[in-house]
């Protein structure tokens, strides 16, 4: 078989280290009772050789032709389950219907994106077990409090439980990246829906951290807080100073005032 050089503009960095690929593999339990493992850019398949030795039914979504052409030759079994195609556009409701899992070496290029689509079918996807960018993963990971703490981990962490596993050096790679990277693991814990308007809720937390270092009375002036909440005490905090709990409160109370005018 041809091996696939590498493209850098897809995020190719394949891992050279079987140690590592194999503990994240091992990583992924299928909570939820799921049957299913979505692996995002197997490229040459060498996470995908040790999911295989995990019960769950594999599929592979890869948007590099030439990795197709080898995984299609490395795995005749997986047959129909090598998707070609871009993970961010794919539709894979007509795949996987009901809830699944999912596992990958991300491109770090596409990262947040890959999680904002996550969160879109967060109702389904009930593991995520991923390398990617260490300062990234930290910050998913980072509880309130925290300099790395941020729009995307208050988003996931709505919705999941999140561990960071352990640091990867760019040496185990080809080519090595320029920068560390972190394995995370993300459940979806009980929430089925946020005790507040969730649209408004997202809104508030962009918001929020539009300005890191503004207090919420100024960060938050453009909604419109009513009279009586904007005496708050929360509202002398700053965005990085409140977890999922203090951001429904927040939106609950911006939306009462909403209702008031
Ligand atoms: N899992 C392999 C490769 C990781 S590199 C390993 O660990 O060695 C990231 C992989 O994601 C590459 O193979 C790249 O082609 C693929 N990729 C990049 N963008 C993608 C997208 N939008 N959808 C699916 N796969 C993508």
């Amino acid at each position: 078989m041809e091996k696939v050089k590498p493209k850098k503009h897809l995020g190719q960095h394949f891992l050279t280290d079987l140690s590592i690929a194999e503990r994240i593999a091992q990583a992924v339990k299928g909570h939820g009772g799921v049957s299913k493992v979505l692996e995002i850019g197997p490229g040459m398949g060498v996470l995908t050789d040790f999911l295989l030795n995990n019960p769950l039914d594999l599929y592979l979504i890869e948007i590099d032709h030439e990795s197709i052409v080898y995984l299609n030759q490395k795995y005749p079994q997986l047959k129909e389950k090598i998707i070609e195609g871009d993970y961010l556009k794919y539709d894979l409701k007509a795949i996987f219907p009901d809830k699944y899992a999912i596992a990958g070496n991300f491109p770090y290029n596409i990262s947040s994106q890959i999680f904002f689509k996550v969160l879109e079918e967060k109702h389904r996807v009930t593991e995520v077990v991923c390398m990617l960018q260490k300062e990234v993963a930290k910050r998913i990971a980072s509880p309130k409090g925290n300099k790395d703490y941020g729009i995307l981990s208050v988003f996931l962490q709505a919705y999941y439980d999140i561990e960071y596993l352990f640091t990867v050096p760019p040496g185990v790679f080809n080519p090595p990246p320029k920068v560390h990277s972190g394995v995370i693991r993300l459940t979806r814990n009980q929430t089925e829906k946020l005790d507040c308007n969730e649209k408004l809720f997202f809104q508030v937390v962009k918001g929020g951290f539009g300005n890191r270092r503004k207090t919420l009375r100024n960060s938050l002036k453009s909604f419109n807080l009513s009279e009586e909440f904007k005496t708050n005490p929360i509202l002398d905090k700053r965005a990085e100073q409140l977890d999922v709990a203090d951001f429904v409160f927040l939106t609950q109370e911006i939306e009462k005032g909403r209702g008031a005018h």
